[in-house]
């Protein structure tokens, strides 16, 4: 069932994800060779306890009720999602998918965002851009009356035209009170097929998109998903509301793009 939201209702989702994007600020600014994903989500989980919300993910059951450890799914180089924190140091020419979600006052926020440790290769530094301007091309379509093949669509067809591939196993979704809401919100799909948008509707759109071929397998954690090839991916979320003209972007990157220099 959707659950379509009030103005009311929006506003506490926008308190949510805005904390989710600030939350990714701090964490951009500890990004280097030598740290730790468990200091990232150290820091993150303060952050957000420091500012009244929970961290969402710390104890969230997968499918077979194993609760995630952290409250940042951190992912290096051929971690697509869901990767557990580690103390293993992050080295010069990773790349880290930082997810981070948050429940404030009731709602939830979502958002994640694909960092680079210091100098990194220029074909993997491709993908990220790719595969953040595929997010904005889905971003696009997410508008009431259009469907979520359309979104599907921009995605996937900007990513393949570069060769990338487009995890097809995980999906973006609804969002409010509870994190994962219907309906599911595929990479891929067929233009004017699927659910129609309307106005109220939150929905995280996220694309998970692989140097390589698409196909992944899972961790014996049973959390950590990697590609099959070992080759990088990336990963870029932003929550949105569906409104009658362009979508309302409720999470930002204005605070990771701040600390990285590129605002
Ligand atoms: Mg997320
Ligand atoms: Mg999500």
């Amino acid at each position: 069932m959707i659950f379509l939201k009030t103005d009311e209702e929006i506003a506490l989702m926008r308190a949510a994800n805005q904390l989710v994007g600030r939350t990714l600020g701090e964490v951009a600014k500890l990004i280097k060779p030598g740290v730790t994903t468990n200091e990232l989500t150290r820091v993150a989980e303060e952050f957000i306890r420091d500012n009244g919300a929970i961290p969402t993910f710390k104890g969230y059951p997968n499918q077979d009720g194993v609760p995630f450890p952290a409250a940042l799914c951190t992912s290096v180089n051929e971690m697509v999602v869901h990767g557990i924190p580690n103390d293993e140091p992050l080295k010069e020419g990773d790349i880290v998918s930082v997810d981070c979600g948050t429940l404030l006052d009731g709602f939830n926020g979502d958002s994640a965002y694909t960092f680079c440790v210091g100098e990194v290769a220029p074909e993997v530094r491709n993908l990220l851009k790719v595969t953040k301007e595929s997010l904005y091309l889905g971003i696009e379509q997410a508008v009431a009356g259009k469907r979520l093949g359309d979104i599907g669509y921009a995605v996937q067809t900007h990513c393949e035209s570069h060769g990338y591939g487009v995890v097809r196993e995980f999906v973006g979704h609804g969002i409010g009170r509870e994190m994962h809401e219907d309906p599911c919100v595929p990479n891929y799909g067929k233009r004017g097929y699927g659910t129609q948008l309307k106005k109220g509707m939150c929905i995280a759109i996220e694309p998970m998109i692989t140097l390589g071929t698409r196909q992944i397998r899972m961790d014996m954690d049973g959390w950590g998903v990697r590609t099959r090839d070992l080759k990088p991916a990336a990963h870029f979320e932003h929550t949105v509301a569906i409104c009658q003209g362009k979508a309302e972007i409720l999470s930002t990157f204005d605070y990771v793009e701040e600390v990285l220099g590129n605002k």
